[in-house]
């Protein structure tokens, strides 16, 4: 751990309502009796971000003169989730802002609201990625974030009349963004396309087309740690307006046309598993993102130098790509140092092997990424044959090893019609590591197996984890301020292993009482943000019980709706005496990919149960159902402080880690959940007794796919899930239309890959179990309170620690 520094308290709340004034007169033309909440936002923006400026320019200083070894983290997406709070907070400035905008006519809420939130990222590797910036500037560890700045983020979601997921495009730079720094002095030249030709002996990559790859910097400032760090993602501009000669034709399209392509690359974040679709576009991004960085590294590394020597290029930075999406950054430096710097194979290759290290994100085959080399020979011809050299080497270095020749031929990275980039990544980096011990295992004994048999020591394991700040700090001041008051000190915000000195106080009943009303405070807080954003009535005298993450059929959210149909069945016919049915409401949020057929009828199915199940007086007051449009950070931090039970439901052995598991967690919610990615560890801290396990493990699942797996048989073996899934096939959820869901029906009863129907039985038996314990709320209530109490494991910087001692091999700036 890095020494603690207060943070320093620049300005008074007088002076900082100056410096508002001033953004707001002369950066925005608007005088303080003019201006909006939306003004006041962008002014108070800039307002923090000059005082984080100097601690930035000196981090960068320190970054580049210092014998420290900095952190590059690839990524394809940032999910940051919005920014003012969080840089008030580490600017030590949050209540200086709060006095400030009072004084200005405001509420501090509404100044707050008024930011919008960028949506760079799918979901959990993308918010991980952002966590993990966090905690390197926290920690005070150099390091850039390098990706996108993507002109579209992911889809915003809204419901039809139907109940069906519509996308609409999230326009977030529509308005001023007050964050990011745009720097057109240190672009970088990115080229496509061509090909390689052979002049004097050497091979000379002719590319037909380049764009210009524009940083946009955002700081990235550490809390209490006097460390700004820098994220930098790039745009990609077009070296040329338009075509003169074409516009002069009067042929306007032709004449944007090369602008129109080049600005295309930063247009829009794909969303994950669409995988047909924009393939080459994909790839251009990579490559684009990639390219840029590597040479940004360089010029920050090497100042002015036109002969750099890079064989220290590993010891000024290392670079983690972040699952397979920036894995052409091998190959890519391979070609830097051979063709730009002139460096021989061999001394190339080690650089780069030096450079780079791999996180795998999943155990799905289909989602590890493998290119067609048609298509990478046309986009990058000279990579091509760099992959096709690196795919030959390895082979021979496996033959060495004494690998039969049937198993190198299965680890091939070039098979002739393809790349696979997974592969690829193992191969041209120092370490591997999965993202929960469950994972990491799994990736050693199934996924890379072949690989993990040749290289045992480069693979390792990094737990995941999430920002304390973000995640309690911000969104739960109410639990913030009860740990403060337990533990005595407010040190717990950068060093989480310290919640373990709430254990005793599980056992003292006032102290319980207390986390209790919190909880209580926190559903009562959401029942109003839910009216104001979403315009629902929830009744906050019942259980909250959540379910969000992205529409996956692997996480399962067919086997929560199957239940609460189930539920609702038997409130109705009186299975379940109306007495015995504790009150819930069960929230879900979740985006499918467009693309996705079967996850987007889920969502229709649960919107439409919902309908009907909130609309029915039988279940009035004992059951209500909420499909809450547009899960995103925002969302997160107001539902998870108030959610008292989280559902992590995945069928063993798919979920790689999660990490919206750890921050229900620490936010005091209970788990009921599967034994699978980092569920497994949070039960092993927190106690079995304090989690609700249910399910077939990884072995067992295993098993049964061996055995031959039949869905329908346990369709016939349960009337309770028979009676739910004949409500849907029967159209109790489409107005009485048997087709509406048939397809979903279909796929329950005769495939099921993720075996929803042999966990139902194991997922509704539980719930008893856990209705008993709510009805105790003291003793419910002392559970979750261990489950925050032993959860700080699952910090983000504790994931960052375990980075730097099993895999950067470097730690913070010296002061
Ligand atoms: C944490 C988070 C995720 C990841 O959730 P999982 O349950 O781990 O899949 C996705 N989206 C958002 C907005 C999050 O905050």
């Amino acid at each position: 751990m890095t020494e603690i520094t207060a943070p320093k308290s620049p300005v008074t709340a007088d002076q900082f309502a100056d410096e508002i004034r001033e953004q707001l007169k002369y950066a925005q033309g608007v005088t303080a009796e003019q201006a909006t909440a939306a003004d006041v936002y962008v002014a108070a923006a800039k307002a923090v971000r000059n005082h984080l400026q100097d601690a930035w320019f000196t981090t960068q200083a320190d970054t580049v003169n210092g014998n420290t070894k900095a952190v590059g983290y690839l990524s394809a997406e940032f999910l940051m989730g919005k920014q003012l709070e969080n840089a008030l907070l580490n600017a030590g400035l949050t209540d200086q802002f709060d006095e400030a905008v009072k004084a200005l006519g405001f509420e501090p809420k509404d100044i707050v609201d008024a930011e919008y939130e960028p949506g760079l990222g799918n979901g959990g590797l993308g918010r991980l990625a952002a966590c993990f910036i966090d905690s390197l500037a926290s920690l005070g560890v150099p390091a850039f974030g390098y990706g996108i700045q993507y002109r579209y983020g992911i889809f915003k979601q809204q419901f039809d009349e139907n109940g069906k997921q519509v996308e609409t495009p999230d326009y977030w730079l529509s308005n001023e963004e007050p964050w990011g720094h745009i720097d057109y002095n240190r672009d970088q030249k990115v080229s496509f396309g061509g090909e390689v030709v052979e002049e004097n002996g050497k091979k000379v990559w002719k590319p037909a087309w380049s764009v210009r790859a524009v940083p946009v910097d955002y700081l990235v400032p550490g809390y209490k740690s006097q460390r700004v760090n820098t994220l930098r993602l790039w745009t990609a501009r077009s070296y040329d307006e338009f075509d003169l000669l074409a516009f002069n034709r009067s042929e306007y399209m032709e004449a944007v046309e090369p602008k129109v392509k080049a600005e295309n690359i930063s247009k829009i974040l794909y969303p994950e598993d669409s995988t047909k679709v924009g393939k080459e576009l994909r790839l251009e991004q990579q490559y684009f993102f990639v390219s840029a960085s590597l040479h940004d590294a360089i010029r920050v590394f090497y100042p002015g130098q036109d002969k750099p020597d890079l064989t220290t290029f590993p010891d000024k930075i290392t670079f983690q790509l972040n699952d397979t999406h920036p894995v052409i950054g091998i190959p890519e430096l391979m070609r830097i140092l051979i063709d730009e710097y002139g460096y021989d194979w061999d001394t190339a290759w080690t650089i780069t092997q030096k450079t780079f290290n791999y996180t795998c994100h999943t155990l799905l085959p289909e989602a590890l990424e493998v290119w067609p080399s048609s298509l990478i020979g046309e986009l990058l011809p000279r990579h091509l044959e760099i992959i096709e050299k690196i795919s030959d080497q390895f082979k021979a270095e496996l033959r060495e090893k004494g690998v039969a020749e049937n198993t190198i031929n299965d680890m091939a990275i070039y098979t002739g019609d393809a790349v696979r980039m997974a592969y690829l990544a193992t191969y041209g980096g120092s370490h591997v590591n999965g993202v929960a011990e469950l994972h990491s295992q799994l990736l050693k004994d199934v996924t890379l197996k072949n690989f993990s048999d040749a290289y045992p020591d480069k693979f390792t394991n990094v737990t995941n984890g999430v920002t304390p700040r973000r995640f309690v700090k911000l969104a739960n001041p109410a639990l913030s301020d009860l740990i403060t008051e337990g533990l005595g000190t407010d040190k717990w915000v950068s060093d989480l292993e310290m919640l373990q000195g709430l254990v005793p106080l599980a056992q003292d009943d006032e102290f319980v009482k207390k986390f209790a009303a919190v909880k209580q405070a926190n559903k009562h807080a959401f029942v109003g943000f839910a009216k104001d954003h979403y315009g629902i009535d929830i009744d906050e005298n019942t259980m909250f019980n959540t379910m969000v993450k992205r529409l996956h059929e692997y996480k399962r959210q067919s086997l929560k709706i199957l239940a609460v149909i189930s539920r609702y069945a038997g409130i109705k016919n009186g299975t379940v005496a109306a007495d015995d049915v504790l009150p819930r409401t069960v929230f879900f949020g979740a985006k499918a990919a467009p693309g996705y057929y079967l996850a987007k009828m889920t969502i229709q199915l649960i919107n439409n149960v919902a309908r009907v199940i909130n609309n029915d007086p039988d279940v009035k007051g004992k059951l209500a159902v909420h499909m809450l449009p547009n899960y995103n950070i925002e969302m997160a931090q107001n539902l998870i402080p108030a959610t008292e039970l989280d559902e992590q439901i995945s069928q063993a052995g798919k979920e790689a880690s999660g990490t919206g598991n750890m921050k229900f967690a620490l936010n005091g919610a209970l788990t009921v959940g599967t034994l699978d990615g980092a569920n497994v560890e949070i039960r092993e801290r927190v106690g079995a007794e304090n989690f609700f396990l249910f399910g077939m493990n990884v072995d067992e699942v295993e098993a049964l796919y061996a055995n031959g797996y039949d869905p329908a048989k346990y369709y016939e073996a349960d009337p309770r899930l028979k009676q739910a899934i004949d409500l849907v096939a029967g159209g109790t959820f489409s107005e009485g239309d048997r087709n509406a869901y048939a397809p979903l029906v279909s796929d329950w009863l005769t495939k099921d890959w993720f075996m929803t129907l042999a966990d139902f039985t194991s997922y509704a038996n539980i719930q008893a179990k856990i209705e008993e314990l709510y009805t105790h709320p003291l003793d419910w209530n002392r559970k979750a309170l261990l489950n925050v109490a032993n959860s700080g494991f699952f910090s983000s910087d504790r994931s960052i620690e375990d980075y730097l001692e099993r895999i950067w091999h470097t730690g913070p700036l010296a002061d």
